[in-house]
């Protein structure tokens, strides 16, 4: 693997730097995520189109903009490097030609959690953590599960009661101590933080420490090489605690850095389900934080995240790429599913599907032009909510 060229976290809010090689969460000044920074000029000696040519088609083909420095910390269960498909017959009969469906549901436990869970566990395996605790709506449950199994390190998860039966029974057979709490993943988050005061667990929550959005950013860089080193004209992301919008954004601000691309950036779109619509409200309100959705409902679990703390991070980089949020109904979602599973033979998650929801919709409003290119992320499977048909 090429060498990490991290040298040091800042805080995305009040901008204090601390030292990577130690364990951190949030800042300890301002209580804002941490992010990971790199020697960019040191990188672009080695990572270019030519050697990344030569190298294995996984997220640590990236190494040189990866946080582990040790080879041997890396857990892998082969995340990444999903294909992105030309969605010939779905474009034509929304009248979009130029759509794409990038399909993470191809990664290890059949979502892109997998991807940002991979670096957060390696990273912290790395700096000596001894057990790992997370809140999650499922799909970041699964992935820290196998991840953790992998490290040999005890993982102890919190979904909410309600959460679909397949989420429990893949942590469950991964070796997780599972616990169901009433309410909300704010509510699990709450109990992360009484482990974490009592026993030590070392929180891997969304953006409370620093690494997943670092794993989540590979999808930016792997969307740019895919795209010949260009970016498309839209993005549609569904977005929870946003932390695959963030990272690909950083990513492509560092790819510029690096000389990888220009400074033409896609047009970034949030989807919610209109049950938990948390940023587009703050987006259309032209607030800069989001203030908590009272009484998330929505079918798509890995949207119902009332308060992200990572807001203003979100609602900055769909204001600075010219993007919007945009909010879907569940019936739509649902329609989506089918509409993008017939069409494309992708059986998408319903946040992937809601995705496929909003651009029908902004196609037309007009605010998408049918010449224009646009991806959809299909960020996970839909295997595991059968329920939803049950
Ligand atoms: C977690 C999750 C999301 C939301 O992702 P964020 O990066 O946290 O906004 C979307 N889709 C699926 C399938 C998820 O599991």
């Amino acid at each position: 693997m090429p060498e990490s060229t991290l040298t040091h976290l800042e805080c995305s809010a009040c901008g204090e730097r601390y030292d990577a090689d130690e364990l951190h969460n949030l800042c300890p000044r301002c209580g804002k995520p941490l992010l990971a920074r790199y020697d960019l000029q040191q990188a672009a000696r080695t990572l270019t189109p030519e050697t990344l040519a030569e190298r294995p088609l996984d997220i640590w083909r990236y190494g040189e903009v990866m946080p582990v420095r040790d080879p041997a910390a890396i857990l892998t269960l082969g995340e990444g490097g999903t294909p992105i498909f030309h969605a010939d017959w779905l474009g034509e009969s929304i009248g979009c030609p130029d759509t794409f469906i990038k399909d993470e549901s191809l990664n290890p436990t059949g979502s892109f959690k997998a991807r940002g869970l991979a670096v957060a566990v390696s990273r912290a395996y790395e700096l000596n953590a001894q057990e790992l605790a997370i809140p999650s709506a499922g799909n970041a449950a699964g992935a820290l599960s196998a991840y953790a199994a992998l490290a040999g390190l005890p993982a102890h998860v919190f979904m909410p009661g309600d959460v679909p039966l397949a989420f429990r029974v893949e942590c469950q057979a991964l070796g997780a101590n599972v616990t169901l709490v009433p309410g909300f993943i704010t509510d699990c988050g709450a109990k992360v933080k009484e482990g974490v005061e009592a026993y030590g667990w070392f929180d891997v929550s969304t953006l409370k420490e620093p690494y997943r959005i670092e794993g989540k950013k590979t999808m930016g860089y792997e969307l740019a090489e895919q795209f010949g080193w260009e970016l498309p004209d839209v993005i549609i992301y569904p977005t929870g605690g946003g932390a695959g919008l963030i990272g690909m954004w950083k990513a492509f601000d560092e790819m510029e850095q690096i000389g990888l691309i220009g400074p033409e950036r896609p047009r970034m779109v949030s989807v919610q389900s209109s049950g938990c619509a948390p940023i587009v409200r703050a987006f259309e309100q032209g607030w800069e934080r989001a203030p908590l959705w009272e009484d998330a409902a929505t079918i798509a679990a890995g949207l119902r995240v009332p308060a992200a703390i990572g807001d203003f991070l979100i609602l900055r980089a769909l204001r600075e790429s010219g993007g919007m949020a945009i909010a879907v109904a569940d019936e739509d979602i649902m329609a989506s599913i089918s509409l993008m599973g017939s069409q494309t033979g992708v059986f998408p998650a319903p946040e992937g599907a809601a995705t496929l929801a909003a651009q029908i919709q902004l196609l037309e409003e007009g605010w998408i032009q049918p010449d224009e290119s646009v991806v959809l992320f299909n960020t996970g499977s839909g295997l595991k909510y059968i329920h939803l048909w049950g």
